[in-house]
C-alpha cells in the first residue's frame, strides 16, 4: 500500500515506518469530548460530508459502558461525534466487514488501531471494495474493558466518575470527570506496580507495530509535544490531510533530549520483571523529582516517540524470549532487531528468522 519498505536510509523510518512527512497538528476548533482535538473523527465526517465514502467503520461506546469499544458502520456524518474519544478493550471491529458488503458499500473508510489494520490489509484484496482509506491511530498497548476498569479503581475512589483518561507525552496521565475536574498524575505516581502482571496481554506486548504502520495516515500524538502527530504515508493520506484545508493547523515536529537513558532503564526493569523479580523501585522522596525533571530534560517530540517504539521493541525481544522463544523467528521482523541492537540485544541462534525468507521483511 506504500509501494515500498522502510528506508533504512531515512532512520526515522525504520521506527515509524514508509512516511512521506510527519507533522505536529491540531484542528484549529478542538472538537468535544475528542481524545486529542478530534483530527481523526473530522477526516472521516469529512470523507462523509464530501460523498467520498459510503461508511466511516469505527468504535463507538457500549451504551451500558462508555469505556467499552463497540464496532459501528456510520453513514452520516453528524453520527461521527458520538464515536470520539479512546475506549481500552478489544472489539471485533472487522467483524463489520461482511455486512458492509452485504449492504451494498462499495466505498469505505476504516479508523483502526495497529493490530485491526494488519488484519484488514490481509483481507483487502479479497475484500473488492472499489475504495477503501485507512485512518490508523498508534496504540501502544490494550486490555480488557474489565481489566481497565480495575486499574480505574486504583485511580479514583469513584471510578464510575471518571470520563476520559490519556497518558501524555509529557510524562503525565491526564484524568478528567464527568463534574469538568481534571487532574495530571505523574506516571511515576502511577500505581503500575499494583497492576497484574498479565494487565496487558502478551500479544501487545510482543506486538511490533506501535505506529501503524500500514495506515494511509497515521493520527497520534506521541511525538507531537502536547499537540497531535500525524505520519503520511501515501498518496491516500495525503488526500485525507487535504480535507481538513484550513481546519488544521501545521508545524514541523520537534525532537529534544537524549533517549539513551530512559530505554536502558526500561530495559533493566523489564528483564527483572520478565526474570519473575520485583521492579527496582525509586525511593518515594525521589519520584516527585524525577517526575518533575523528566519533562523538562527527558526525551520530548520525536525523540520521546522514538523512545518508546525503542521500548516497545525491547519488551517484545525480552518477553518472547522468555516466554515462546521458537516464536521469535516469525514475530520479530529484521528492523526491530535494529532497534534493540545498540541496547545490547542480538539475536541468538534460531531467534532470526533466515535471510531471504519473507518473514524477515518488516512492513
Ligand atoms: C488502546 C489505545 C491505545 C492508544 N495508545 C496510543 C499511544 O500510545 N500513542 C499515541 O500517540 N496514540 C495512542 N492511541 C491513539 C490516541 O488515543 C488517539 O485516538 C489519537 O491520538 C487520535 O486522537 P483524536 O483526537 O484525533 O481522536 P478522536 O477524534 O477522538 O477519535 C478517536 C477514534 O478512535 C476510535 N477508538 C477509540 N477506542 C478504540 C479502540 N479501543 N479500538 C479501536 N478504535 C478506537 C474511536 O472510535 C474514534 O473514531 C491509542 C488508542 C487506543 C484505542
Amino acid at each position: 500500500m506504500h509501494g515500498r519498505a522502510r528506508d533504512p536510509a531515512r532512520q526515522d523510518e525504520v521506527f515509524f515506518g514508509p512516511f512521506r512527512r510527519m507533522l505536529r497538528a491540531s484542528l484549529a476548533a478542538p472538537l468535544e469530548n475528542a481524545q486529542w482535538t478530534g483530527i481523526t473523527t473530522r477526516i472521516a465526517e469529512l470523507l462523509l460530508e464530501k460523498g467520498a465514502v459510503d461508511a466511516v467503520l469505527t468504535m463507538a461506546p457500549d451504551p451500558q459502558d462508555r469505556w467499552r469499544p463497540v464496532p459501528v458502520l456510520v453513514t452520516k456524518a453528524q453520527d461521527m461525534a458520538q464515536c470520539r474519544g479512546m475506549r481500552m478493550g478489544y472489539a471485533p471491529l472487522l467483524a463489520l466487514l461482511d455486512p458492509a458488503r452485504e449492504r451494498g458499500y462499495k466505498r469505505l473508510a476504516i479508523i483502526g488501531i495497529p493490530c485491526q489494520v494488519y488484519a484488514l490489509r490481509a483481507l483487502e484484496k479479497e475484500l473488492g471494495f472499489e475504495r477503501l482509506y485507512v485512518i490508523g491511530t498508534p496504540c501502544s498497548d490494550n486490555t480488557t474493558t474489565e481489566r481497565f476498569h480495575e486499574f480505574l479503581a486504583l485511580l479514583s475512589d469513584r471510578p464510575e466518575t471518571i470520563s476520559y483518561l490519556e497518558f501524555r507525552a509529557d510524562y503525565h496521565v491526564e484524568i478528567r470527570f464527568l463534574d469538568g475536574r481534571k487532574k495530571l498524575v505523574p506516571f511515576l505516581q502511577l500505581p503500575i506496580s499494583k497492576l497484574p502482571q498479565d494487565f496487558f496481554p502478551l500479544t501487545c506486548r510482543t506486538c511490533v507495530d506501535y505506529t501503524n504502520v500500514l495506515a494511509d495516515i497515521t493520527v497520534g500524538y506521541m511525538g507531537g509535544q502536547g499537540e497531535q502527530w500525524l505520519i503520511v504515508r501515501n498518496e491516500r493520506g495525503e488526500e485525507l490531510l487535504d480535507l481538513l484545508g484550513d481546519e488544521v493547523r501545521l508545524s514541523e515536529p520537534g525532537s529534544a533530549g537524549k533517549r539513551a537513558g530512559p530505554v536502558k532503564g526500561f530495559l533493566a526493569n523489564v528483564e527483572r520483571a520478565a526474570g519473575g523479580l520485583p521492579l527496582r523501585a525509586m525511593p518515594n522522596w525521589l519520584r516527585p523529582i524525577v517526575g518533575w525533571l523528566m519533562p523538562r530534560i527527558g526525551p520530548r517530540g520525536l525523540e520521546f516517540a522514538r523512545a518508546r517504539v525503542e521500548m516497545k521493541a525491547v519488551e517484545t525481544v525480552l518477553h518472547l524470549r522468555r516466554q515462546v522463544p521458537r516464536r521469535m523467528r516469525n514475530m520479530i521482523p529484521a528492523h526491530v532487531w535494529d532497534l534493540v541492537r545498540p541496547y545490547g540485544l542480538t539475536p541468538k541462534d534460531g531467534e532470526q528468522a533466515r535471510e531471504g525468507s519473507d518473514k524477515s521483511k518488516s512492513p
